[in-house]
């Protein structure tokens, strides 16, 4: 890496082609690997003309406020699996991955995602590894088809490039007005990623397949004119990447270059039990924060000024420049909330998780978020759809729904609550003035 940085200052005059190539092979990428980057099965699209823009779910949202009744939810949080492959200790499922293996069959999440109401607009794929459930772009597909879902994010460790390259080509074709985002997990350069991601075999290059799945997307997107893709690398800061977190941003914004990075913290149930930390009670009474932390603080900040200046480009394929600023803006929003949350400074904006976000495990529980449907001691979830004939309303406006909506932001798990994709973007998204700060801070996007 050194050598490519040197160059750089060296102001070498390459063409962009010799450039990339040049990067490429400094990165270890070898695209000759992977046979998808070359060729594509041919896939029939679904036919659909449902409207899958977010205005009518954004007011259908204001309007259930006003009027107070509980919209169907416009984000949804869909664990397609406990199972993984790796075992990192930052995951929120560090406790209990591979414990559960009693996942929704692809027909129960056909006839839940039937029944989940006409507002969805995002779905969040998480788990677990999302690509070992061997159905998961069948999955997509239903949703494609059952719901006026516009936007689908899948979260992966990216252990399979070729694998990750065979569903981006299938979705692309079965679902052509979708806009699909991948979120590969990286955790820092290549020795601090390949150490914190406990894989089980030593000579096992997480960071290859990750870096490798980032270029190869990025490859396919151009060469078969994917408009609609969008490939961003995920990080979650952590005690176990504080050291490197400097080095790794620099690294991601002048050398990787996804489409995002998203920095997220290291969750407060996750510090609790998989590391040696003080509670976050005994911490906040000390008010000091742990480094990870405060690193948090400072390279949000960083990510702030960079994409303001434009020296961090957050590029988004959406149909418009400024619906990419609209989104970037957004992006920003989120993390400043967090940064407020990790000071304990007032929230600019009020968690609609349990109304206009959903929560779905792997299982069947549903929830307003993994918080409320995984606490071992309090659980808060609405029930679970193998009881309610998979009908996710009646789960969505029953009692228990009602009981636990009333305590979303104000129980005990809410304390320092970063959830970006359950607590943040929901949220946001009914929230007038936050909606009016976007399109400001969109405006000042060079
Ligand atoms: S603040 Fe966080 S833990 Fe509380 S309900 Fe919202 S998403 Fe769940």
């Amino acid at each position: 890496m050194a050598t490519l940085l040197s160059d750089n200052q060296r102001k070498v005059k390459l063409r962009p082609e010799q450039e990339n190539a040049k990067r490429l092979a400094l990165l270890g990428v070898d695209l000759s690997k992977y046979p998808s980057v070359y060729h594509r099965e041919v896939y029939e699209p679904i036919h659909s003309r449902t409207d899958r823009t977010l205005f009518g779910p954004i007011m259908r949202g204001f309007a259930a406020q006003m009027l107070y009744q509980v919209p169907d939810p416009v984000m949804l949080t869909h664990i397609v699996t406990t199972r993984c492959n790796y075992s990192c200790g930052f995951c929120s499922f560090a406790d209990t991955l591979n414990a559960k293996t009693n996942e929704m069959s692809l027909a129960e999440i056909e006839k839940t995602y039937a029944s989940v109401g006409k507002n969805l607009n995002v779905i969040v794929y998480s788990g677990g590894e999302t690509t070992l459930n061997r159905h998961l772009p069948e999955i997509i597909e239903a949703a494609y088809r059952l719901t006026p879902v516009q936007s689908v994010y899948i979260i992966s460790n990216a252990w399979k490039p070729e694998l990750l390259l065979e569903i981006t080509h299938r979705i692309m074709q079965t679902c052509p007005d979708l806009h699909l985002t991948w979120s590969l997990s990286i955790e820092g350069p290549k020795e601090a990623n390949n150490a914190i991601r406990y894989t089980k075999s030593s000579s096992w290059d997480a960071w290859q397949n990750s870096v490798d799945a980032l270029e190869a997307l990025k490859t396919i997107r151009e060469r078969y004119d994917y408009d609609h893709l969008d490939i961003q690398l995920c990080t979650v800061c952590s005690p176990s990447n504080v050291e490197v977190m400097d080095d790794w941003y620099l690294m991601v914004r002048d050398i990787l270059k996804p489409d995002k990075w998203n920095l997220n913290l290291m969750r407060r149930s996750v510090q609790m039990t998989g590391h040696d930390l003080p509670s976050f009670q005994e911490r906040r009474a000390k008010r000091d924060l742990e480094p990870f932390e405060a690193k948090y603080l400072e390279i949000t900040q960083r990510v702030k000024e960079d994409v303001l200046s434009g020296r961090l480009k957050f590029l988004y394929h959406t149909s418009t420049p400024e619906d990419g600023a609209l989104k970037s803006a957004v992006d920003l929003i989120s993390q400043e909330e967090n940064r407020r949350t990790v000071v304990e400074d007032k929230p600019m904006f009020c968690c609609k998780a349990g109304s206009l976000g959903a929560y779905i495990s792997s299982e069947g529980e549903v929830s307003g978020c993994e918080e409320f449907a995984h606490n071992p001691i309090e659980n808060k979830s609405f029930g679970n759809l193998r009881q309610a004939d998979f009908n996710f309303q009646s789960l969505w406006q029953g009692e228990k729904a009602r009981t636990h909506r009333e305590q979303v932001g104000k129980s005990r798990e809410c304390r320092g609550c970063t959830l970006e994709s359950q607590r943040n973007y929901p949220s946001i998204l009914v929230s007038f003035n936050t909606l009016i700060k976007a399109k400001q801070l969109a405006g000042q996007i060079r």
